[in-house]
């Protein structure tokens, strides 16, 4: 027996340390990031979610060393991005695959060019990137798009070429900025599915950037939240879903109750509530039993259960109607069975 622990991959793909990061405008100084830090474990889904100009690009830029830091360190397998140039620099960032919003495909070159894009970028033979690039098309079922160009694509189609060009070069880390969200729901849930298997056939790390709580129900493992340029919340996805701490995380979850948590009051018969149910309990049939046991009439306005998730997940929204102690009771109970409960405005 040998004793490899030097060898042993680290536990964390990525750590930032104190990450800084200020631009000059115009209007004066703006700090993008204020000391930020972060740990990835390897083959996590980790989410960073926040509202728009939070620093969640500034963060991916300076992930990938498309910015330099004004100080901490960006750790990417042991390497830090920060202090590293020339070719040290190129070969860290070969751990690093990225997908934007935009796609960033280039018009003119087909689908099999821009996926091998990196490679030829990294001085690979033409015929060498197009094995690779067919390769990869294949694993994410556009092979039979390889010689179409990106504008005869749909949204989807493109940012599965973009997800397949970050792959391309076999990278260890996939960073992804708000890559569903020029798209509709039901391409969203392609796009996901697609980098669930990134990370389950692949074994890939993924950071995924996001403003939609949806996309961080649907696939991450974890979730930091970022606010103004800091880390306000981080840990398990299901229990910042569940019991968000920070206030940022509570107006992203339920964006028309910014407040805290809501009760009905004394005297008040009806209200329209946003209900969600994360894990088992998603299967029970929890609002029967409130209707049965408090005596308060539910009907489901809207409703989607998402049992293809390795947390299934359920979304309503439901007018309840009753008298005022009942209607608390039913809240309570839900709230008890771990239903994050949020009243929306009648309509
Ligand atoms: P997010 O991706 O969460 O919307 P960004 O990282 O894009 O946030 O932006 C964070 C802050 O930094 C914002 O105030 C934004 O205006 C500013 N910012 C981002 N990039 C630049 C830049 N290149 N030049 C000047 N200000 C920038
Ligand atoms: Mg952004």
């Amino acid at each position: 027996m040998v004793n490899d622990q030097a060898s042993t991959p680290p536990a964390e793909v990525v750590r930032l340390e104190g990450v800084r990061k200020g631009y000059r405008t115009p209007a004066g100084w703006v700090d993008a990031l204020r000391g930020v830090d972060l740990g990835v474990a390897r083959g996590t889904i980790q989410g960073v979610i926040g509202f728009s100009g939070s620093g969640k690009s500034t963060l991916v830029r300076c992930l990938a060393r498309l910015e330099q830091p004004d100080a901490g360190r960006v750790l990417v397998g042991g390497d830090d991005l920060a202090v590293l140039d020339g070719d040290a620099l190129r070969e860290a960032r070969r751990k690093i695959g990225m997908v934007f919003q935009s796609y960033n495909l280039l018009r003119s070159a087909t689908v099999a060019e821009n996926v091998a894009l990196p490679l030829s970028l990294a001085g690979a033979s033409a015929g060498e990137g197009r094995k690779r690039a067919l390769e990869i098309l294949r694993w994410v079922g556009l092979a039979e798009r390889a010689d179409s160009y990106p504008g005869q694509l749909s949204g989807g189609q493109r940012q599965r070429v973009a997800i397949a060009r970050g792959l391309v070069a076999r990278p260890e880390l996939l960073l992804t900025d708000e890559p569903t969200s020029a798209l509709d729901p039901e391409t969203t849930a392609t796009v996901l599915d697609l980098l669930r298997r990134v990370r389950d056939e692949l074994g890939l790390t993924i950071l995924l950037v996001t403003h939609e709580m949806s996309s961080v129900r649907a696939l991450c493992d974890r979730v930091a939240v970022l606010d103004a340029g800091q880390v306000v919340e981080e840990g398990a996805a299901r229990d910042v879903l569940l019991r968000p701490r920070s206030a940022a995380a509570r107006r992203l979850l339920s964006p028309r109750e910014a407040g805290p948590a809501w009760s009905p009051p004394a005297g008040s018969s009806a209200a329209r509530l946003s209900l969600q149910f994360l894990g088992p309990v998603t299967g029970e049939p929890l609002l029967w039993e409130v209707g049965h046991r408090f005596g308060v009439t539910v009907n489901v306005l809207a409703g989607e259960i998402d049992r293809t998730t390795a947390t299934p997940y359920g979304s309503f929204v439901v007018d309840v109607t009753g008298s005022g102690e009942a209607l608390a009771g039913a809240v309570d109970h839900l709230r008890g069975r771990g239903v994050e409960v949020s009243r929306l405005e009648a309509a």
